[in-house]
């Protein structure tokens, strides 16, 4: 019973977070940048924070990650730290080599004010970034927004390296968003199996899920590559999936190199993915190969075979609003019932678009944007659920409410198989399903009399 002073009653709170649903900024800057090729992220701050930002990717995508710092001290703290962000740049290049530095800012050098544009202009002008090589930034200061915020403007700064040479180059950008490594696979595997050529920014397949080969490869070969990256300029037009992942980027490409963009929902689940499929369709021109067909009839005829464990089952659910938003939507397809539903990056538009997809749901449903993990257990506690999915940070809450549990999300820093097995699309449809159906039927199998413990289900 670790979180046995959780109480019952909720009392209203506008100045305390506890048990936070997110993450700080530079996190999601972080994994971001690591889906550029040879790409090393650079933390402009002190060492604690990165040895953090560090530690926590590692823990989840169990992969050694490899970041700089500017290595504040107390100088740096009151003065400012360009000294410290130029001699970084040039120590970086000089000792590791990369193709890229992806700079991130922090609270320190947030508030003090640091210029990451300016700084940049400067080792420009000392000639301290070798021809060939770029370095990009963004401003992440982690007192505002979540790790979805600084993975977002991460990402904003890549589409910012596009340089249109006015010839279309045939292809669709695709920003997945934060998803794992191997759903950006997944969806790599789906949009070759269509016949789309295609620009996926970032991509971390590659580089996060690598093999074991024996050698160290600083920079492995995954990544989006900069030529790619300069090239969006050309692309015929982007697919943004996930608003607050997402959006930003394709929306500057959009209005500053005219390459038209859409924004969609992350394809987990039927529908969400329906709609990808066809969104490439339209806009690559080209027909659903029946390999595609396939896939979605086999998560069609597990849903209709498995309706029966599903039906009207009570779910809380805590993680990043464009995938909670794609998960209550498929939870509501499969009949389920989303209760609460938790995440701790602010904006309004989240909690519309849950309300927008629960309507029908024959239950009161609980929803909040930039919210957190205690006020969902004493949600859970008002409102008991047969199911809780979220990130590893669930498992306080499903013990001591015995509640099954599905892990999902960011980050996931118990178990296997989160870089492996993708959720996305219609084979990542089948996995989430499996993994919702067998915690549900092993609480039957646990909770059955003998005489109704089944050995066909
Ligand atoms: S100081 Fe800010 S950037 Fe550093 S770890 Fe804490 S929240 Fe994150």
């Amino acid at each position: 019973m670790l979180l046995r002073h959780t109480p019952k009653e909720i009392t209203e709170r506008t100045a305390l977070t506890i048990n936070p649903a997110k993450t700080c900024q530079p996190i999601g800057a972080m994994y971001a940048a690591l889906g550029i090729h040879g790409c090393l992220p650079h933390s402009h701050g002190s060492q604690g924070c990165c040895a953090y930002h560090r530690s926590t990717l590692t823990r989840h995508y169990k992969e050694p990650i490899s970041a700089a710092t500017s290595s504040f001290t107390e100088g740096a703290s009151v003065f400012g730290g360009q000294a410290n962000m130029l001699q970084a740049i040039d120590n970086i290049f000089t000792v590791y080599d990369p193709e890229v530095i992806a700079i991130h800012t922090t609270c320190l050098s947030e508030t003090i004010g640091d210029d990451l544009k300016q700084i940049k202009t400067k080792a420009e002008k000392e000639g301290k970034i070798p021809a060939g090589k770029t370095v990009i930034g963004a401003n992440t200061p982690s007192y505002v927004g979540s790790h979805v915020t600084g993975f977002s403007s991460m990402v904003k700064s890549m589409a910012m390296l596009a340089e249109p040479t006015g010839k279309k180059n045939g292809k669709v950008n695709v920003i997945p968003g934060w998803v794992e490594p191997c759903d950006m696979e997944e969806l790599k595997r789906l949009m070759n199996l269509m016949g789309v050529k295609f620009i996926m920014f970032p991509d971390t397949s590659g580089v996060l899920n690598g093999p074991l080969s024996g050698e160290f490869n600083m920079f492995p070969e995954g990544g989006t590559t900069i030529a790619e990256l300069k090239s969006t300029g050309d692309s015929i037009g982007t697919l943004a999936l996930g608003e607050w992942c997402s959006a930003d980027g394709a929306r500057w490409l959009d209005a500053k190199k005219k390459v038209p963009c859409s924004v969609l929902d992350m394809p987990f689940g039927l529908k969400a993915t329906d709609r990808f499929i066809d969104a490439l369709r339209t806009i690559a021109g080209v027909s659903i190969p029946e390999q595609v067909s396939l896939e979605r009839g086999q998560l069609v005829d597990m849903i209709s075979d498995m309706h029966q464990y599903l039906y009207h089952k009570k779910v809380a659910l805590v993680g990043d609003p464009d995938q909670l938003i794609s998960m209550t939507e498929f939870l509501v397809s499969l009949d389920m019932c989303p209760v609460h539903i938790v995440t701790g990056t602010p904006g309004k538009k989240f909690e519309e678009r849950i309300r927008e997809i629960t309507r029908d749901v024959p239950y009161p449903v609980h929803v909040k944007a930039a919210g957190d993990m205690f006020l969902l257990h004493q949600w859970i506690k008002n409102e008991p659920v047969d199911l809780l999915i979220g990130n590893t940070y669930c498992k306080y809450i499903a013990r001591d409410e015995d509640i099954p549990y599905v892990r999902w999300g960011f980050p996931i820093l118990d178990r296997q198989g989160h870089q492996y097995f993708p959720t996305v699309a219609y084979k990542g449809g089948l996995r989430l399903l499996e993994k919702i159906l067998g915690v549900l039927m092993d609480r039957q199998d646990r909770d059955a009399t003998e005489q109704r413990f089944e050995l066909v289900m």
